[in-house]
């Protein structure tokens, strides 16, 4: 059964025409030509579970998860219809009749016993602290603001740099913040792209907890998964209000931008990649355009940016069960950035950032990618 989290969803579903401008606009499906593997196929799926008809091969349940849950489909449809909602649903789904796939379940296996979906040690999570150097890390203080790190900034070494950035800024600011320490476990966003709410639940109370018991009233994330997670998903998964409120790291250092006295501008031309989670589906898209502005001298925008920008091809897990496909929709995304003459494609997200690097890796390009936070230390000489 397809478990509706909303009367509007069940209508959605019916609204839908297959008019296929969702197609259209998909970057797995314009990247494979696949049509079992585009939005408007799926939707008949999952038109057909509704009506009771169950999916038996295993192709089709693959192709469930041949999706980064960008959205892009979501913002085109002339009917409004919030495609993304459905997108959780059938994995859901998929997942309840234990029908992921296998490349799915070491990530899940791994949330399961490490809290983490790269299997690491809990005891390592904070290790990048003592790689790169970070004097007096502040762990599990009480303080105004918990920098929430997440799991690919903690255990991913292509973004460590990440952590170690922000934490150069928050006391850049003289912020009064720490880190959660150890005992922080991954937001839960990848139960939800496997399918399961009910291991997310138990993320989703662990880590308010932690955050509640050291009296925070921000968290700060640099992730916007996790920065989706904790302001949307949480309350709603717990049902409760939380006690803290929740900014991904862009919006803080606008808050604070009148501080911040760039020791020198870039000169490179700077293009900026819009996080699917943090533009489109979060609505954070003139901040960072606010800070590049302020911190370059040329700034140039990429042909399809703010709410229509194409993804970068990292999201939704796709990684697990389709990574040649993740490494075109990325080399695709980093030649519009060279197409345009930039020399830096700055974005906020670690995911993106791995996601890009892969691309640029696989072009031989010397196109480099930054973080916005990294971007920022950078000209702040820090
Ligand atoms: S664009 Fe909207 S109406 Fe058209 S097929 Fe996609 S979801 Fe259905
Ligand atoms: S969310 Fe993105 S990848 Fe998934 S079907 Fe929609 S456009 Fe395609």
């Amino acid at each position: 059964m397809i478990k509706f989290h909303s009367f509007l969803s069940s209508v959605f579903l019916d609204i839908c025409v297959k008019c296929g401008v969702c197609r259209d606009s998909c970057h797995v499906y314009l990247e494979t030509g696949d049509l079992g593997k585009s939005p408007v196929y799926r939707l008949r799926v999952m038109q057909n579970i509704v009506k009771g008809k169950s999916i038996t091969e295993d192709f089709e349940f693959l192709n469930i998860y041949e999706c980064t849950l960008c959205g892009r489909c979501m913002e085109v449809c002339p009917f409004g219809i919030s495609t993304i909602d459905f997108w959780e649903y059938l994995r859901g789904y998929v997942y309840s009749l234990g029908r992921n796939p296998e490349n799915l379940n070491l990530i899940t296996n791994s949330l399961q016993e490490f809290k983490n979906p790269y299997s690491m040690m809990a005891e390592s999570r904070f290790d990048w602290i003592d790689y790169l150097g970070l004097e007096n890390p502040p762990v599990s203080k009480k303080a105004n603001i918990i920098y929430f790190v997440g799991c690919t900034p903690a255990f991913k070494g292509v973004c460590q740099e990440i952590a170690y950035a922000s934490s150069l800024l928050l006391n850049k600011l003289n912020l009064n913040w720490s880190f959660l320490g150890n005992d922080e476990w991954c937001c839960g966003a990848p139960w939800i792209m496997a399918g399961s709410e009910e291991k997310a639940v138990e993320h989703a109370k662990h880590n308010v907890k932690l955050i509640e018991d050291l009296n925070a009233n921000e968290v700060v994330t640099t992730c916007p998964s996790c920065y989706r997670m904790l302001k949307w998903k949480y309350p709603s998964l717990l049902g409760r209000k939380l006690g803290f409120k929740v900014l991904h790291i862009t919006e803080l250092i606008v808050e604070h931008i009148n501080n911040l006295k760039p020791q020198s501008l870039i000169n490179s031309t700077v293009t900026y990649h819009d996080p699917c989670e943090l533009g489109r589906l979060g609505g954070i898209i003139r901040k960072p355009r606010l800070i590049l502005k302020k911190f370059s001298k040329s700034f140039i925008e990429l042909p399809t940016h703010g709410l229509s920008s194409e993804c970068c091809g990292g999201g939704g897990l796709l990684q697990a069960v389709d990574n040649e496909v993740r490494v075109k929709v990325s080399q695709k995304r980093v030649k519009q950035a060279l197409n345009i003459g930039a020399k830096i494609l700055v974005t906020s997200c670690p995911s993106c950032k791995m996601t890009l690097r892969d691309g640029v890796s696989a072009l031989e390009s010397d196109l480099e990618v930054l973080d916005l936070t990294e971007f920022l230390i950078k000209t702040l000489n820090l």
